[in-house]
């Protein structure tokens, strides 16, 4: 090539995110039909009927800009969490939030502290300002090791992720763990809480990060469409920080990055709490059946406040599997080779999968 000499060290050093692979890229490649995909988090449930009816009728107006302060959809959703609209931070997914925390907050010699393993992003976006991550390990029963974490942070840190529930875990931390964290940071680092699987958690002492957001200058709590609500193809997600947070953020933004499809599909998403709830009772049938099965079969699981399940499995299980037309995400790459994280599905793919593994296991893998 010879542009290597022109870009910056940290972005020759960055490895491109490696997404599942999608289910027509599969078919294609093993000409068979009716593969399925249990690998990125996605809604099996697909969107809300009213969201679509909302991005058919918006479609007539895509000559326009978007709405750059998405208007509408800020006071929904700041009357629904009880905030302040001017605390909200709309971006193209959760991720452009997490882009836009490093671009304010991190250049070289800075330093973010985040769980590992835990989401992808974290690391590349770090990097991607040349950032240094600095990776606490999970304790052994894989939830973040809060204590290891606020050891970790210096007078260089400027940035700590939580992810809660972790992903791609499924744990999570509660209230009096969080608290007694969030007290032992300095004024000197952003704290963000990443609840992109929030709407999906059970625990009943899951900490309520909004108080925080309430309590703490330099606190934001990101969530998303992508998931829950099943946006996750039209980019579409949010922080809630304190006042002087979001504007910092709002400043850094790109006026029109959230699209107008998008804006609408959210907004008529968020009314349609019927399509949400079958969401997340799909889920949970999903995991209270995945995990009973997979024990059955002698496998480890973990517990998940998510949509997705953790379980330890035998070398080359994922490749397996590909092979037999179900996506699921090997998690070798994080350094937890032998597990694999499975996204929850419609009963019949769960079912699927099951089968799947019973098959695996009698033809002796
Ligand atoms: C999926 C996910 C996100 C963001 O997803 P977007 O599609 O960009 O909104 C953020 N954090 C975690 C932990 C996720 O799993």
């Amino acid at each position: 090539m010879g542009l290597e000499g022109i870009i910056k060290p940290h972005i020759l050093g960055l490895e491109p995110y490696q997404p599942g692979k999608p289910v027509e890229e599969l078919e294609r490649e093993l000409g068979l039909e009716g593969c399925i995909k249990l690998a990125s988090n996605e809604s099996p449930i697909g969107p809300s009927p009213k969201a679509m009816a909302a991005v058919r009728e918006a479609l007539e107006g895509v000559h326009r800009y978007p709405d750059g302060a998405s208007f509408a959809l800020r006071e929904r959703l700041a009357s629904r969490l009880e905030v302040d609209p001017a605390q909200l931070v709309f971006g193209a997914g959760a991720d452009e939030i997490l882009e836009l925390l490093a671009k304010v907050l991190l250049g070289p010699g800075d330093e973010a502290v985040f769980a590992w393993p835990s989401f992808a992003m974290y690391p590349v976006v770090v990097q991607g300002m040349g950032a240094t991550s600095i990776r606490v390990p999970l304790t052994g029963d894989l939830t973040h090791d809060l204590a290891g974490m606020s050891a970790a942070v210096t007078d260089r840190t400027r940035l700590i992720f939580v992810c809660n529930p972790n992903n791609p875990t499924g744990t999570s931390v509660g209230s009096e763990a969080l608290d007694r964290f969030v007290e032992s940071l300095p004024e000197t680092a952003v704290l963000a809480i990443d609840e992109a699987y929030y709407e999906f958690v059970r625990r009943a002492d899951f900490p309520n990060s909004l108080e925080w957001v309430r309590r703490r200058p330099g606190t934001i709590a990101l969530r998303t469409f992508s998931k829950i609500f099943g946006l996750a193809g039209l980019r579409i997600g949010y922080g809630v920080a304190d006042l002087e947070l979001a504007s910092y953020l709002q400043r850094a933004r790109h006026p029109f990055n959230v699209s107008r499809l998008a804006e609408v599909a959210a907004l008529a998403a968020l009314d349609d709490v019927e399509h949400a709830e079958r969401a997340r009772s799909t889920n949970f049938e999903g995991i209270d059946y995945l995990r009973a099965e997979l024990g059955a079969l002698g496998m480890e699981t973990w517990p998940t406040d998510a949509n997705f399940l953790l379980a330890k499995v035998e070398a080359g299980t994922a490749e397996r599997l590909l092979r037999e037309g179900v996506i699921v995400r090997a998690l070798g790459g994080f350094g937890m080779p032998g597990h694999i994280r499975i996204s929850i599905g419609l009963p019949e793919e769960n079912e699927r999968l099951v089968k799947t593994l019973q098959k695996l296991r009698e033809d002796g893998l």
